[in-house]
């Protein structure tokens, strides 16, 4: 298994990982619009204990999704990259930002979730588990 390593746009925050992720989703929420500065977020969901900071230390911003969560975003307060996420509904798991890994070639999303809220121009791969809102359970 490869080592997955990346880090924030500046170089402040460094991470490491020797895990295959959970799962790989993309979310079309406003919510990940908004932080992400992207059409949509892709996540690589972990066990918070495989993601090893290696360097720097990220700042965490904390808000409420429509689930009623408390959704936590981890992002350098130098360069304002977002490196991570974490919802308190789902403990001891992590996601890590696509765009924030070194290599994201090896990178394949198996889920679309908020599919309601995509822009008209984001492709939705029809072959991939796709979700209105966000699933339960
Ligand atoms: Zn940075
Ligand atoms: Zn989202």
């Amino acid at each position: 298994m490869k080592t997955i390593t990346g880090g924030c746009l500046c170089g402040a925050i460094r991470y490491e990982i020797k895990a295959e992720p959970m799962r790989v989703a993309n979310c079309h929420c406003d919510d990940c619009r908004k932080a992400t500065g992207a059409a949509f977020a892709t996540m690589l969901f972990f066990k918070e204990g495989d993601i090893v900071i290696t360097q720097g230390k990220p700042k965490a911003f904390d808000h409420t999704a429509d689930s009623g969560n408390a959704m936590i975003k981890e992002f350098c307060d130098n360069c304002g990259s977002q490196v991570f996420g974490s919802s308190a509904g789902r403990p001891g798991i992590k996601n890590v930002k696509v765009g924030s890994i070194d290599d994201a070639a090896f990178v394949k999303p198996e889920v679309n979730v908020y599919v309601s809220r995509a822009l008209s121009y984001s492709h939705i791969d029809k072959n991939l588990n796709n979700f209105d809102k966000m699933p339960t359970g």
